[in-house]
Order: structure tokens, then C-alpha cells, then sequence
């Protein structure tokens, strides 16, 4: 065996050396490729488009996302640039844009909306430039993140604060907002106004209660789609709460541009509303303010056209008007007197006056109505001057409740007394009837104050049965079968007919005092009364006349079989302790 040389066993070992040696490049290459692979993996699984672009612009890497997004394969990107696939002006936008990042070279980022093969979406993009040692070359990295997501909620958010959820309206806030920008940006004169027409519906709440809070948001919604079409392209119609309602018009240049509005607001209200297969009539009080004239905040803006509002309310609802300063002198008389007739009610300054109610075939007192009388300071002040005010104040809900007290106990001590037969009366105002659970009220201080039922009548006006008849009927039929009388007071006055009355269970109509004054010379009112006293006995109703002031008139009433007689000239309403005189006096004087 012939040894190696020690040449040859040098050249062995450079073969295994080289053999080592490609094994691990191979190995390295393989390390490479694997680190490659990991990187590209990691691209191109961020949902984050990831490009890179040399200086001249050309793409040379894309991940998935980008290709994705933009519809492209990779091959397609590659080499390409802007000016391949945007039109030309955006094309050299963006080109400009990417030369000023390879000035800066350092991160810009945006937010952008980018139209992706039709589809809107919005991108956080960031651009910066790179430097590789090992091309010794500088390349810009640009990346995208898709927000849209974020950006639609964050405007859902901004659109939920800013608008009413039931009728998607502007809200209250947005109003306010508005009115900020537009009192900053708006170089306000007289030919640029902002008007501010307020509206609510006439009786919202009466439909609301009687027809459920569902069908009330219904109409609601109803209410703003024909406010939303009647009003013009500038007018804002928001909703501010409950059955409120405001336009904005600005830039007015006259203040006969909110009158029109009005006008316009109206006549979309004309048609029946049609809830649950129920027409309802809905008219709307409106009250309009004017920026800057009658003030510069929402706030005190809101606050004019609410006592606008007001006014069209008194004037008889369905009707506009404008805001002027006298209104606010009149809400602080209102306000001063809604204090005094509070503190009327904790120091007891209300007392009863009673007026007889006489049977006219015999001309004996059978009962007694309850007039409510307001002392104060030594003055008696009528109830036709404070009564208004607790029905729109609400408080009438606590002073109906003391008269009704007060007449019961008082009627009780007459039967006490031994006058047994006396009925009292008790006059009920709408918003009692409406808010109070009126039955329920009855028939606790009739067992607490003792007094038979029989021995209580209820003065119900035509207005409150007419308000919603159905409500009524249920009501009223209630209260009857406590076993206590109801009368139509102020009967004529309303709108109602008797033949509507029917339908109702009561028992007694008192012809308005108004068709009694005259009567023996004024042929109408004598006619009037004639006809009420025989269509009431046609449906077995009692009739009472009240404002009777002469003898002319008692003996009308007497001739045409009146049953019941009530007026000065019987008696004034009288203070309780002269309630048991005018019993003895009375029957002999009218006799
Ligand atoms: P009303 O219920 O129609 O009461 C009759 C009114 O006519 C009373 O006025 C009475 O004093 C007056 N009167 C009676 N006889 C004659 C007459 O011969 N000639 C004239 N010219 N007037 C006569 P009063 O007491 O000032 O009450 C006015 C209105 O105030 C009442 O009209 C009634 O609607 C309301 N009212 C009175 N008391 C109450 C009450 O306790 N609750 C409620 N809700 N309303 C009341
Ligand atoms: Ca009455
Ligand atoms: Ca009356």
C-alpha cells in the first residue's frame, strides 16, 4: 500500500474543507431562506398594507394586503408606479407629496380616504424613508391602516350625540352647537338673521296617555317627516324634547321669512295623522324668537318663543307669534302670582262661597254649588282671575282636591244639621279630570268625609267630554257608579251636541248663563233655552238655568218646565256661616 503524499493528503483535506464549507452555506442559505420566509410570512399576515418604493417611485415590494386592497397581484405592482394606476392630478399629487417625504426622511403620517375599486375607505397612512447597508441604497417604506371601522363609529357616535333617537332630528345639542358657530362665523346685521320658530302639538299628551306612548312616538315620528318635507332646504327642524319642536332659519332676511315658515308648518298639519288605524287632527301652537334681536343665547332665544308660544296656546292654540318684550314682563307678573297662589294653598287663604240651586215648580233650595273664593289681604279675589293660572300651572290638580274636601265636609254638617236633602255641587276643572284619578279621589273622600254619594254632583264642562270623548265615557261611567250626579256646566258654550251627549251617562245640563241674560227681550236666548229644556227632557236629562237675575226670567224658566233655577236673584254666592240663614230666608222670600 503505497502511502499518500503528503501533497495529495493536503488536497484531500482542501476537498473536505470545501465540502464543510458548502454544507454550511447550504445550511446558511437555508437559515436565510427560513428568516426570508418568516419576514415575508410576517407582512404579509399584518393586516396592514406594507410597500416599499425605490426613489423614482417605482414599487418594488408589496405585501398581501396591499395587493388585496388595490386588486393587484404582486407581479402587477412591481416596477409600477402611481401614474399607472391614478389618473393623472392624483398621480402627481401623491408624487409630490411622496418627494417631500424623501426631503424630510422623516415618518409623515396622515389619515386619507382612499376609493379602493369603489369601495370608501378610510386609511391611517405613514410614509419614511429607509437606508440598506447592504444595497448601500435608500428606498421609501410606506404603510396603511385600514380605520374605516373606526371612523364610522366614531361618526355614529358623534351623529347619536347630536341627534334625537326616535325621529333622527338634530337634537337640543346640535341647536346649541349651531347656534355657537353661527353667532361666531356670521357677521350678524339685520339682513341676517337667525329665526328660531318653536313649536308643540296642541294636546300631545292627552293622545299620548289615552292612546299609549307607542302610538304617541309614532306620531311623533310622523310629525317630523311633514315638518322635515314642508319646511325649505336651509330651514334645520330639530326635536328638543318631548312633543317640542324647532326650525332654524337662517340667514332671514325679513322677519316675515318666519311667518311664512309658520304658514307652511301649518297647512302640513291639515291632513289626519293615522296611528293604529285612528285619525287624529293635530294642530301645533308655534312661537317664534329672532336672533340677535331677542337675545344671543339658546337659552333666552328658546325661553321668548316658549312665551310666544304660550300666547298662541291663549289665543286658542293652532296658531304663531312672535316673541315681543312685554311677554317677559307679563311670565314675571305670571310667576309672581303662581308664588302668592301657592302660598294661598299652605295658609289656607281659599275659602268655599255656596250659591243655592232652587227647584222651580216648588221654589225650594235643594242644593248648593261651590264657588271657590281666594282671600287675600281683606280682598276676595274671583276665581276667574286665578283659576286660569293653577289649571297651567298644575296646581288646580291640589286645589280641585281641597274643594272637593271642603264641599263634602261642609255638605255633611248641613245633613248633620238635619237638612239631609242638600245636594252640593263641585265645579272640575280639565286638567283634574285629565291628570288626577278622579274616581279613585271621589270615592275616598266620600267614605272619609261620610257624605252619601247621592249627595255630590260633579260640573263637568263640554270642553273637558270633547278633549277625547272616549276617556271621558269610561270616566264618567266610572264615577256614576259611585252613586254621584254629573252635570254639563256652561252647557251651549262648547261644541257639542245633545245628540253627542247622549252617549254619555249624565244627568244634569246647566244652560250657560249666557243664553239666561236678556232672555225676555232677546228673542235668540229665549229660543236657545226653550230648545235645550225640551231636547234635554227628550233624553230624560234634568236642566238647571243658571245667571237667573229677574223675576221675568224665573218665570220663563218656570213656563217652559225649567227644573232647576240658579242666579242673584235667588242668591249670591254666600260664605259658609250664612249658608243655614238664606235655607230658613229663602224659601219663604222666593215664595
Ligand atoms: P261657573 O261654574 O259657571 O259658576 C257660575 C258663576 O256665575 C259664578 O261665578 C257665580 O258667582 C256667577 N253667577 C251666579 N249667578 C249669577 C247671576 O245671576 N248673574 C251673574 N252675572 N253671574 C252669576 P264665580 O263664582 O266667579 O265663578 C266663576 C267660574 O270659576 C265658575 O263658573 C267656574 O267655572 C270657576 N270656578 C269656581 N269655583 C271653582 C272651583 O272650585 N273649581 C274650579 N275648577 N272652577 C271653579
Ligand atoms: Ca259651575
Ligand atoms: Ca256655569
Amino acid at each position: 500500500m503505497s502511502k499518500l503524499s503528503p501533497l495529495n493528503e493536503d488536497i484531500e483535506n482542501l476537498h473536505l474543507r470545501i465540502k464543510e464549507l458548502e454544507n454550511r452555506e447550504e445550511e446558511l442559505l437555508k437559515v436565510l431562506r427560513i428568516h426570508e420566509a418568516l419576514h415575508l410570512g410576517i407582512l404579509n399576515a399584518l393586516p396592514i398594507n406594507i410597500f416599499l418604493e425605490d426613489r423614482e417611485g417605482r414599487t418594488i415590494f408589496a405585501n398581501d394586503t396591499t395587493c388585496d386592497m388595490n386588486g393587484k397581484s404582486l407581479e402587477e405592482l412591481i416596477g409600477k408606479t402611481v401614474f399607472d394606476f391614478f389618473p393623472k392630478k392624483i398621480a402627481e399629487n401623491q408624487r409630490a407629496m411622496d418627494l417631500e417625504v424623501w426631503k424630510q426622511r422623516n415618518l409623515i403620517t396622515k389619515e386619507v380616504k382612499v376609493n379602493f375599486s369603489g369601495e370608501e375607505k378610510h386609511m391611517l397612512t405613514g410614509k419614511t424613508i429607509i437606508h440598506l447597508k447592504e444595497s448601500n441604497n435608500d428606498y421609501m417604506l410606506g404603510f396603511g391602516l385600514d380605520i374605516t371601522d373606526r371612523i364610522i363609529a366614531e361618526r355614529l357616535i358623534k351623529h347619536m350625540a347630536y341627534h334625537d333617537t326616535l325621529t333622527d332630528l338634530p337634537n337640543r345639542r346640535f341647536v346649541e352647537t349651531f347656534l355657537a358657530d353661527y353667532t361666531k362665523h356670521n357677521n350678524i346685521n339685520k339682513q341676517n338673521m337667525l329665526g328660531i320658530v318653536l313649536l308643540d302639538l296642541d294636546r300631545f299628551k292627552v293622545i299620548n296617555d289615552s292612546l299609549g306612548h307607542h302610538a304617541g312616538d309614532m306620531l311623533l315620528q310622523a310629525v317630523s317627516n311633514r315638518l322635515i318635507n314642508s319646511v325649505g332646504e336651509k330651514e334645520i327642524t330639530a326635536r328638543i324634547g318631548g312633543d317640542e319642536f324647532i326650525i332654524l332659519i337662517p340667514n332671514m332676511q325679513h322677519r316675515d321669512e318666519a311667518m311664512y315658515v309658520c304658514e307652511k308648518i301649518m297647512r302640513s298639519m291639515e291632513d289626519d295623522f293615522e296611528i293604529y288605524g285612528q285619525k287624529l287632527n293635530v294642530t301645533t301652537s308655534i312661537g317664534i324668537s329672532l336672533y340677535p334681536k331677542h337675545g344671543n343665547d339658546l337659552n333666552t332665544l328658546v325661553k321668548g318663543a316658549d312665551l310666544a308660544m304660550y300666547q298662541s296656546k291663549d289665543k286658542g292654540r293652532n296658531c304663531y307669534t312672535l316673541f315681543s318684550s312685554t311677554m317677559r314682563d307679563c311670565a314675571i307678573e305670571r310667576m309672581d302670582k303662581e308664588i302668592l297662589l301657592r302660598q294661598a294653598l299652605e295658609t289656607n287663604e281659599f275659602v268655599l262661597f255656596y250659591q243655592p240651586k232652587i227647584e222651580i215648580a216648588t221654589n225650594k233650595i235643594y242644593g248648593m254649588e261651590a264657588l271657590i273664593r281666594w282671600r287675600n289681604d281683606d280682598q276676595i279675589i274671583s276665581p276667574d282671575s286665578f283659576i286660569p293660572l293653577a289649571e297651567e300651572t298644575g296646581l288646580i290638580i291640589t286645589i280641585g282636591e281641597w274643594v272637593l274636601r271642603q264641599a263634602c265636609t261642609d255638605c255633611k254638617s248641613w245633613h248633620d244639621q238635619g237638612l239631609s236633602h242638600l245636594s252640593v255641587s263641585v265645579n272640575i276643572s280639565p286638567q283634574q279630570f285629565k291628570r288626577q284619578n278622579i274616581e279613585e279621589l271621589v270615592s275616598s273622600i266620600l267614605q272619609e268625609t261620610g257624605l252619601p254619594p247621592s249627595a255630590l254632583e260633579l260640573e263637568l264642562t263640554e270642553g273637558i267630554i270633547m278633549q277625547d270623548p272616549g276617556n271621558a265615557s269610561f270616566i264618567i261611567s266610572n264615577l256614576k257608579a259611585l252613586g254621584i250626579k254629573i252635570s254639563i256646566d256652561d252647557f251651549g258654550t262648547g261644541f257639542s251636541s245633545l245628540g253627542y251627549l247622549k252617549q254619555f251617562p249624565i244627568d244634569i245640563l246647566k244652560i250657560d248663563k249666557s243664553f239666561v241674560t236678556n232672555l225676555e227681550w232677546d228673542e235668540t236666548n229665549a229660543s236657545i233655552s226653550t230648545a235645550v229644556i225640551s231636547l234635554a227632557h227628550s233624553l230624560k236629562l234634568e236642566v238647571v238655568a243658571e245667571g237667573i237675575e229677574n223675576e221675568e226670567q224665573l218665570t220663563f224658566f218656570r213656563n217652559h218646565g225649567c227644573d232647576f233655577g240658579q242666579g242673584y236673584l235667588i242668591s249670591k254666592p254666600v260664605e259658609m256661616d250664612m249658608v243655614m240663614n238664606l235655607i230658613k230666608e229663602k224659601y219663604i222670600k222666593v215664595n
